[in-house]
């Protein structure tokens, strides 16, 4: 441990080159990666995500910068309406139901 320590602080040519290679390593690691996996990765980058605020299906790379558009905020709003319209209209029924039994009754 201290000897990688004295080494890291001398600056010795060693260790530099150890870091050139490991560099190098981890370039060539992601490249290979990326060779392999192109499909797999391009597949997931095009991926349609639904939206958690509106349940728009956008590009997986997107929805973050989706959910700050005005496009998804209008989404929003339509769809609380649409709900409450939607709760409104059972609740009239409701109602209606409640005059029709009292007509019965
Ligand atoms: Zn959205």
């Amino acid at each position: 441990m201290s000897e990688i320590n004295e080494n890291e602080n001398n600056k010795t040519e060693e260790t530099i080159e150890l870091k050139v290679k490991v560099k190098k390593t981890k370039k060539d690691y992601n490249r290979k990666y990326y060779d392999n996996n192109r499909e797999k990765i391009i597949k997931k980058a095009c991926e349609k995500k639904q939206c958690n605020l509106c349940g728009k299906f956008i590009a997986h790379k997107t929805v973050v910068k989706h959910q700050t558009t005005n496009l998804c905020k209008k989404i929003c709003l339509k769809n609380k309406y649409e709900k409450w319209l939607k709760d409104e209209n059972e609740n009239e029924n409701e109602n209606e139901n409640e005059n029709e039994n009292e007509i019965n009754i």
